[in-house]
């Protein structure tokens, strides 16, 4: 198991959410959001970043594609900026 608590203590002094990931179910920080599972042509939830991989092979089969779609965050938090 790895240790997230240095994460969830940054996202939640931040203002990031902290939620579990719809691939793995661990949980991870808003900060840590670098890629997004589309749950639909313009919609997607946010990945940790042990499951970019396999996201994007999701990504890939079900829509054809991968780039990111529009993300869904909770009101409070703020969205992380993906990695380029
Ligand atoms: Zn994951």
């Amino acid at each position: 198991m790895k240790l997230r608590r240095m994460n969830k203590i940054y996202a939640q002094t931040n203002g990031y959410f902290w939620l579990p990931c719809p691939i793995c179910d661990q949980m991870f920080g808003g900060h840590e959001w670098d890629a997004t599972l589309r749950i639909s042509q313009s919609q997607g939830v946010g990945v940790c970043p042990d499951c970019v991989e396999e996201a994007t092979k999701r990504n890939t089969e079900k829509f054809g594609y991968s780039e990111y779609g529009i993300a869904i965050a909770l009101p409070q938090s703020k969205k992380a900026t993906p990695a380029s």
